[in-house]
């Protein structure tokens, strides 16, 4: 097998953990020896081994002189458990290849620098992309301290998201819907506007045939209006924060629901930059924004979101009294659009999913 395909295996190892090792990244790990796989593994969740060690114990004396490929940068600093570069030196490696680089500054090129320096060679850079990819809202998380947000909407053909009346159940079939499952269960978190909640009652939850786990869930309620018998309130089903303005009292809502976290906000109203640095200090890493249209508004106005997943059903709904995918008030000039570069698009049952990113400058 070549480079790439070892590399392969151990980006799928590091694929199937997607969501289920945050606040950590998913890494996976081959080791290899004169043409056989000897260890294999991946970071099952925060405080467990890393892919290494994992992949390192299992190859035992069979590691010296092997060749490793590891989907991240071999950690160099005591966290939970000791640095993976001093374990593959211990165990006299030959060979590391690595996808990519950690961002982690307490990481950055360090491991690399170690493993070097104890003579065992190393190439950066084998399925680079992929890598970044599996892990995109690790490395946007470190970079920024915020969460990767990603703005999901399930719109008609014609991007109404509600009727008039705002009934919007269902617009987009159950393989659609399904999908948006598995995003909630690959997410730290989940959001939405206050409106939605009133309108829908949704539970917000991961429903899966095969299990997965809850989001948290948090919405946007400036007054703490929220109907107090709401699922998302009484469900006890995922934690739920609930963030308000700093205008509003909390303490009877406090006393009424000690299981919910309310994040009042230094302000008045809601500024969504400030929230999101305070979603960053509490370790969120990925935000699903579902919406509604005034929620999307106020994250494509300011910019806020590093990915759009939009469900597109074959539907014409129209009327201008309908509510569009994207709230708020519409720019004078076509120049001040939002620009966007389309990622993928999928059929799932007979809607279509888009995913699209903002447009470098
Ligand atoms: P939203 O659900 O977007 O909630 C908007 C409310 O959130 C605001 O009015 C505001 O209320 C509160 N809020 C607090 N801070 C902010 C902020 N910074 N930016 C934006 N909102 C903030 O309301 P919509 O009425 O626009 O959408 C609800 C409708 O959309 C429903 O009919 C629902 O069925 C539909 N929907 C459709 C979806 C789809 O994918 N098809 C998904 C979700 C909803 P306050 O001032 O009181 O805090
Ligand atoms: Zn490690």
């Amino acid at each position: 097998m070549t480079k790439e395909e070892y590399m392969n295996i151990a980006l799928t190892l590091a694929k199937s953990t997607i969501g289920q090792t945050s606040p950590n990244p998913s890494v996976g790990a081959v080791v290899v020896k004169d043409g056989r796989i000897v260890g294999m593994g991946s970071h099952l969740r925060a405080g467990l081994a890393h892919a290494e060690v994992i992949a390192i114990e299992q190859a035992g004396d069979d590691a010296i002189g092997a060749d490793v490929y590891v989907t991240l940068e071999p950690c160099s600093h005591h966290g939970k458990t000791p640095p993976c570069a001093d374990l593959l030196i211990e165990h006299q490696v030959k060979r590391v290849y690595i996808a990519c680089v950690d961002p982690n500054p307490s990481v950055a090129g360090e491991g690399i620098k170690k493993l070097k320096q104890a003579g065992i060679e190393v190439e950066v850079g084998i399925r680079e992309a992929e890598a970044l990819a599996i892990n995109k809202s690790f490395f946007f998380y470190m970079q920024h301290k915020r969460p990767y947000v990603t703005l999901k909407a399930a719109m008609t053909l014609d991007g109404k998201t509600a009727t008039k009346t705002g009934d919007s159940k269902w617009i987009t079939g159950e393989a659609a819907r399904k999908d948006v499952h598995k995003q909630r269960a690959i997410h730290d978190a989940i959001m939405v506007g206050v409106n939605t909640v009133q309108q829908d009652n949704p539970q917000l939850t991961t429903r899966l045939p095969q299990g997965g786990k809850n989001p948290i869930r948090i919405i946007l309620d400036t007054q703490l209006s929220i109907n107090q018998a709401s699922n998302v309130l009484q469900d006890k089903e995922a934690p739920t924060w609930i963030v308000c303005g700093s205008k509003v009292n909390v303490e009877a809502f406090a006393n009424a629901f000690p299981h919910i976290t309310v994040l009042q906000q230094s302000t008045p109203t809601i500024r969504l930059p400030e929230l999101l640095d305070k979603l960053g200090e509490l370790d969120i890493q990925s935000l699903y924004v579902e919406g509604g249209s005034t929620v999307h508004g106020s994250f494509v106005k300011e910019n806020l979101f590093q990915a759009c997943h939009w469900y597109i059903a074959p539907t014409l709904l129209g009327g201008i009294d309908a509510k569009t995918v994207v709230g708020g008030r519409s720019p004078e000039n076509m120049i001040d659009a939002t620009q966007l570069t389309i990622a993928s698009m999928e059929q799932i049952g007979s809607d279509i999913k888009v995913i699209a990113y903002p447009k470098q400058e």
